[in-house]
């Protein structure tokens, strides 16, 4: 928050605090929150399990909605300028928003979290054009190189509650290698030779590698590529000779593309099922279980194994 903002914010607390007259403390009790943005909801909900108290966080990319096609609004960008500390993704997920980065890069504290991530840890896409798969939430022990430097930007930025940011974070983390071991033992219920999860773009490659899913999408990386009637051949053939019985839409990719593979599958004489749907690049409604990461995650494993096992 800009300085003279919080003048005026300080004063009008003082103001509350004198006429209630139930309080003795200082203004430094009362101290005004952190004012984070975020892109996707993912990491907005790492900033509040990390920050808790001391921040107010505003996630630019509600349920729904795709970040890789996903453009900045005017309000989008008053928010953004507003902020005290910026954090994305990064590698390239939000792919028109570079610039806006670029430039906020050189006017605040602004972290894409993914980033963060050890190199040699990244998929890289083979074949004509190398890409960087930026999906690194769905495998955890990466997503927790975010946690990270969502603690270290808090850090840095008010070092005063350094403290409370490493416990938040110890015991975050710790949720998520129970949520982690969660995760394996469901998807163990699944017989190997199901452990194929096809969706409508290639967002679960991280989550295959790190459950050992075999992990199929109609679009590639980015939801920018068309996909053509050979792609939907080529699925629907993966489909018939693994003899795989469900495909799964996504909350945040119209369901147009992947019933185009359910119905050239039944052409073909393979009888195919939505096996539900799952949160890929956005997550559910705020307030819901699923408008958390861990809750959304959780989501994503209970559909799987109850369409595939
Ligand atoms: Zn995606």
């Amino acid at each position: 928050m800009k300085k003279w903002l919080g003048y005026v914010f300080g004063a009008g607390l003082l103001l509350i605090v004198m006429s209630g007259c139930s309080s003795t403390e200082t203004n430094k009790g009362n101290e005004e929150k952190i004012n984070v943005t975020t892109t996707i909801g993912q990491i907005g909900d790492i900033v509040e399990n990390i920050g808790k108290d001391h921040v107010q966080v505003d996630s630019l990319m509600g349920p729904g909605i795709d970040p890789h096609l996903y453009k900045a609004s005017q309000g989008d960008i008053n928010k953004l300028s507003n902020a005290d500390i910026i954090f994305y993704n990064g590698l390239h997920l939000e792919g028109k928003m570079g610039e806006i980065f670029a430039k906020m890069k050189g006017e605040k504290p602004t972290y894409p979290v993914a980033e963060a991530i050890p190199e040699e840890k990244l998929l890289i896409t083979q074949g004509s054009s190398k890409a960087v798969d930026p999906h690194v939430w769905f495998d955890i022990d990466l997503w927790k190189y975010a946690v990270l430097e969502v603690r270290d930007g808090l850090i840095e930025y008010d070092p005063d509650h350094k403290e409370d940011y490493e416990k938040n974070a110890e015991e975050y983390l710790e949720e998520l290698t129970k949520l982690q071991e969660e995760a394996q033992s469901k998807l163990n219920e699944i017989p190997e030779e199901s452990r194929v999860l096809v969706t409508a773009h290639d967002a679960f490659q991280y989550f295959g590698q790190a459950y050992g899913m075999e992990v199929k999408g109609l679009q590639g990386l980015s939801t920018d590529s068309e996909y053509g009637l050979r792609d939907v051949q080529n699925l629907v053939n993966v489909l018939a000779d693994q003899n795989i019985k469900a495909v799964f839409i996504e909350s945040s990719i119209s369901e147009r593309s992947i019933n185009a593979v359910v119905e050239g599958a039944r052409k073909k004489g393979h009888e195919v099922e939505i096996g539900g749907e799952l949160f890929s690049d956005a997550m559910g409604e705020k307030g819901s279980p699923e408008g958390t990461y861990i809750g959304m995650y959780q989501h994503n494993i209970e559909t799987i194994v109850e369409a595939l096992k």
